[in-house]
């Protein structure tokens, strides 16, 4: 159920265990997506498909310091290319391997079990059957049952495509975060802290997008468009034509699914946005295939199981225990940022990408084992300064 990237991932991986798959989506799965998504460049080379990215920066910064010094003495330079993918590309290249599959446009408003099966009765008043649904509806999904945690934080930011009175990063460059302050007063340096997330499209188009990292409530989409303004008439910029312009609000740490739930999930409704970055995609191409031949070898063993079987089954491999001890892990860490003010966090992240890329990025992707990242969270309580180590401790609080 969807069209969205985590729909189409796995949909691909079914489809080449020999399944038989239906997707069923409120709209057809060639009407391109909203979003653009963005990659570290080596998460797609790990898996052979560095091609789909449409544009691709290896001078990658950010920028910790209070703005007050010289620029480039306040750059942390990444050293790690980073890539937005070829939106239609990707799309088209996740739809090629679907062929064979049939498409439901519809929109599902219920999902029942009867005598093993799954129902789905759809506003159109049709009803479908299915040993197997899998709900890939997006992080909204009214059917995907989740315990209730209390609040949830979101991950808000307003963006600009367009060209602009100067450059507003410099040429081919990507700046992951900019947390430079120096453009707020002193009070408004006491709300949530906000970053500039931004890249050079080359032919005088940027893309500059004003970003929170996580909150609850959410920093609202006039708070960050009147913080992005603020941010460039700093450095003398005024936006001289808007392209496009990108809203975006998705929850951070969304409580697991019920895990005995007979329907099964994947993407946004399976809560695997990683919780302290926000990512998802790279996770969505690595897991799309075990899962589908976990489905696959469990319906060729024993072909009779049923919808709250396979869901186990499907669940079981989707988040396995050390997988959910990670998502813990990084859902503590993202409590801990919560709870920072601003010069707290540019401290924090100062320090972050002081350890190896293969620990950052590994830990931004999600990709150490266990273990592995526990010595890393370790190795980042050990070189923070104090004060960065008392927050993540949880004693200092705002
Ligand atoms: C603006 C924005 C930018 C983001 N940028 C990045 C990024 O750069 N990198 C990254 O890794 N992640 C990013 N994310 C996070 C995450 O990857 C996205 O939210 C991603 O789109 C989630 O994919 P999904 O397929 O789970 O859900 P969605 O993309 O939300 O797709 C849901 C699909 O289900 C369909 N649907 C919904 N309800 C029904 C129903 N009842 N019946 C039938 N069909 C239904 C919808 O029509 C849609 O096709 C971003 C999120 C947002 C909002």
């Amino acid at each position: 159920m969807g069209a969205g990237p985590a729909a189409l991932c796995i949909a691909a991986e079914l489809v080449q265990q020999d399944l038989n798959i239906s997707v069923l989506a409120s709209h057809p799965p060639t009407k391109p997506w909203p979003n653009t998504y963005g990659i570290w460049a080596e998460e797609l080379e790990s898996l052979g498909i560095e091609s789909l990215l449409g544009h691709r920066w290896q001078d990658t910064v950010s920028y910790f310091g209070d703005g007050n010094g010289v620029p480039g003495n306040q750059s942390t330079k990444h050293n790690f290319d980073y890539g937005l993918f070829d939106q239609s590309l990707f799309q088209k290249a996740l739809l090629e391997k679907c062929s064979g599959l049939s498409w439901l446009i519809e929109t599902a408003e219920e999902i029942s079990f009867l005598n093993g099966i799954t129902e789905v009765i759809c506003s159109s008043g049709n009803t479908y059957l299915a040993r197997l649904v899998i709900d890939a509806s997006g992080h909204r999904s009214p059917f995907v049952k989740r315990p209730d945690h209390g609040p949830i934080a979101q991950q808000s930011a307003y963006g600009v495509v367009g060209k602009f009175t100067s450059p507003p990063v410099e040429k081919d460059q990507f700046v992951l975060m900019d947390f430079r302050p120096n453009h707020l007063s002193v009070d408004e340096l006491k709300d949530p802290p906000t970053f500039l997330y931004a890249m050079d499209f080359s032919n005088q188009i940027f893309f500059v997008e004003e970003t929170s990292l996580a909150y609850s409530p959410p920093v609202s989409w006039s708070k960050l468009k009147e913080r992005l303004i603020l941010r460039l008439a700093k450095k003398g910029i005024e936006i001289e034509e808007i392209i496009h312009e990108e809203y975006c609000l998705f929850p951070m740490n969304l409580p697991l699914p019920d895990r005995t739930q007979s329907l099964l999930a994947f993407g946004g409704s399976a809560s695997m946005v990683h919780p302290a970055s926000g990512y998802m995609v790279g996770a969505l191409l690595r897991r799309a295939p075990k899962l589908a031949k976990r489905l696959a070898k469990s319906i060729a063993v024993n072909p009779p199981l049923d919808s709250a079987r396979l869901a186990k089954e499907g669940w079981a491999e989707l988040w396995p225990m050390e997988l959910i001890q990670r998502h813990r892990l990084y859902q503590f860490g993202l409590k801990r940022l919560m709870s920072f003010d601003e010069t707290l966090l540019r401290s924090f992240f100062k320090t972050f990408f002081k350890l190896p890329i293969e620990d950052w990025s590994g830990f931004l992707a999600n990709t150490l084992p266990l273990p592995k990242l526990i010595v890393v969270m370790l190795r980042l309580f050990t070189i923070s300064p104090t004060k960065v180590k008392l927050g993540m401790a949880g004693i200092l609080k705002k």
